[in-house]
């Protein structure tokens, strides 16, 4: 069984739409798929149907844009129950807070020489939901930087003027709303807080303290060996181990569906807490 517990759709900011990923995912030979676009659930309801026309187990999901002291942190909200009036309340204070957000984002990259670039998000966005990555291509349209990678290097990416992240709620709200609407909370790729060691732990700690439920051992492509040593680290929290390729667009070599290592040995997958996945194996 191959499983896949972390992808976006045309939702928020992937390419493909709900029905498009769905049969991305059915040819890639994944038989579980959760549906996790930032900060919305609005894709869920139309990767259902297609999931269902397709013979595909969907799990609700959503990646919240969160916040840990400084440093802007998501949380995958997994098996959740997209009716609940908690989440439905959260994702419209997470979608408020986006716009006052990119606002923000684009008055900063005006003053470095970008021309009306919040109208021209919102068309490109073209009615959902905009992020980083829009103000990005718009970047490289403008002649300001050769590629979405040095937009974010140079302008967008941790720490620069276009990272803004003091709207995004603590990590513990969100692992409460999660919660709330009966969804398991698992910490997004890990690695790519770039954390040492110790500060690593101490999120894991405060996750694990407030209600979280797993920890995503697995993010696409990774380094050989990392996979082990953070299920070694969730298993000492007590947290379960969550895989998923991340995938955003076709092309992306590192993000493809389902592409990514069997579950570490080591690790206690996190569909060992839904007994009805638990019965089918795991991802290998
Ligand atoms: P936002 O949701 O607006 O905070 O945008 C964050 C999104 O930008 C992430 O989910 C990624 O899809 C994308 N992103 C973050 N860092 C990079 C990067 N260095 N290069 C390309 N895309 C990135
Ligand atoms: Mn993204
Ligand atoms: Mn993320
Ligand atoms: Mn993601």
């Amino acid at each position: 069984m191959k499983i896949d517990l972390h992808m976006h759709s045309s939702c928020s900011d992937g390419e493909l739409t709900p029905e498009a990923l769905v049969a991305r995912a059915k040819e890639a030979g994944l038989d579980v798929i959760a549906l996790t676009d930032h900060d919305t659930v609005e894709g869920l309801a139309r990767a259902r149907l297609a999931a269902e026309s397709e013979g595909l187990t969907l799990i609700n999901g959503i990646e919240f844009s969160s916040r840990w002291g400084k440093i802007g942190v998501h949380v995958v909200g997994l098996g959740l129950d997209a009716t609940s009036e908690a989440l439905q309340e959260a994702v419209a204070a997470q979608q408020a807070a986006r716009v006052e957000r990119n606002l923000t984002i684009a008055s900063r990259l005006e003053k470095l020489g970008a021309h009306n670039i919040y109208q021209r998000a919102v068309d490109l966005a073209g009615g959902t939901q905009i992020g980083r990555p829009h103000f990005a291509q718009l970047l490289v349209e403008d002649g300001l930087v050769k590629s979405v990678a040095s937009a974010f290097k140079k302008y967008l990416g941790a720490g620069k003027v276009g990272d803004i992240r003091q709207q995004w709620p603590p990590l513990i709200e969100i692992i409460g709303v999660i919660r709330a609407a009966g969804g398991v909370a698992v910490l997004a790729h890990p690695a790519k807080y770039r954390l040492t060691r110790t500060k690593l732990r101490a999120l894991i700690n405060d996750f694990t303290e407030a209600g979280g439920g797993a920890l995503e051992v697995i993010s696409g492509y990774q380094p050989s060996g990392l996979a082990r040593d953070l299920a070694a680290m969730a298993n000492e929290a007590g947290l379960a181990s969550s895989c998923g390729s991340d995938f955003h667009r076709p092309g992306g070599v590192w993000q493809e569906l389902g592409r990514f290592e069997a579950m570490p040995t080591n690790a206690r997958p996190v569909w060992s807490l839904w007994p009805e996945l638990a019965a089918l194996g795991g991802h290998k």
